[in-house]
């Protein structure tokens, strides 16, 4: 799914690609990922421009000249690209631009959505007030990390990573590839876990996602760059979805398991 480093591509693409274009029209097809009617909807971001781009977690913020932003969560199957000529039936949500273009978004399953928000009420919306820090924000120190682990001692690792409200942007993929970095095992408890542990696996965070923004990110499910291609990372996992396989460091074959309910992929001999 697009975790953090995909959607802050879309973000930082959003920035180059889309800001100043006027929306001219908006297409909806599918009202009830909306928090508003389709019409209401339609009406609200005709004639606006594109004014910013921003992200929290795995939720991105299109900042309009009209006070409202468009807010997306892309969940585990959504995209958004843009496409020379609008074909309408393809979109969920669409807006078709000035100079011709259209902005598609689509796949998002129940629970994603893409709402409309006053600029000034984003962060007071349940979606974003829920969530915990930031994992590329400059305040996740690895002190605050420390803090997250410390507080949380009864729960697994991997699920510390995962949990939005605690951290903010990891999902299964990133977290199976920054504990095999790490060398932890994904089902050891926060408080078992050394001082060492800890900064190993704070520093193999931004391995991961910096590994990731090389190969353009992560397109296993849905992802793609606002101009269509598709990343490359998931062709460089380590033991995500490698049930069975070599481990690349010493070729033990990977296991799965479930840490609470998510499949999990780990090396048994380089993970402790
Ligand atoms: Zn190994």
């Amino acid at each position: 799914m697009p975790e953090i480093v995909e959607i802050e591509i879309l973000r930082k693409e959003s920035q180059q690609l889309l800001l100043g274009k006027q929306i001219e029209e908006a297409i909806v097809n599918k009202e009830n990922i909306l928090n508003m009617g389709g019409g209401e909807f339609s009406r609200l971001v005709k004639g606006a421009k594109f004014v910013n781009s921003r992200r929290k977690g795995k939720i991105l913020i299109l900042d309009l000249s009209n006070d409202f932003s468009v807010v997306i969560h892309f969940l585990l199957t959504g995209f958004m690209k843009i496409v020379d000529q609008c074909d309408k039936n393809k979109v969920q949500v669409g807006f078709l631009l000035s100079d011709g273009s259209c902005l598609y978004i689509g796949g998002i399953m129940r629970g994603g959505f893409v709402k409309l928000l006053k600029t000034s009420k984003v962060f007071e919306d349940e979606s974003l007030k829920k969530l915990g820090i930031d994992a590329m924000s400059l305040d996740f120190t690895l002190e605050k990390f420390n803090r997250i682990l410390a507080e949380n001692g009864k729960k697994k690792i991997k699920q510390i990573l995962m949990d939005q409200s605690l951290i903010a942007g990891i999902g299964n993929a990133y977290s199976d590839e920054i504990l095999f970095v790490a060398g932890v095992r994904p089902d050891r408890k926060a408080a078992t876990l050394t001082g060492e542990e800890a900064e190993r696996i704070f520093k193999a965070i931004f391995e991961v996602f910096k590994e990731s923004e090389k190969f353009g990110g992560e397109s296993e499910l849905s992802f793609v760059h606002l101009n269509g291609k598709k990343g490359e990372f998931q062709n460089h996992f380590k033991v995500h979805k490698r049930e069975g396989r070599p481990c690349p460091r010493c070729g033990t074959p990977i296991h799965l398991i479930k840490v609470n309910g998510r499949s999990t992929y780990y090396c048994p001999n380089c993970q402790k």
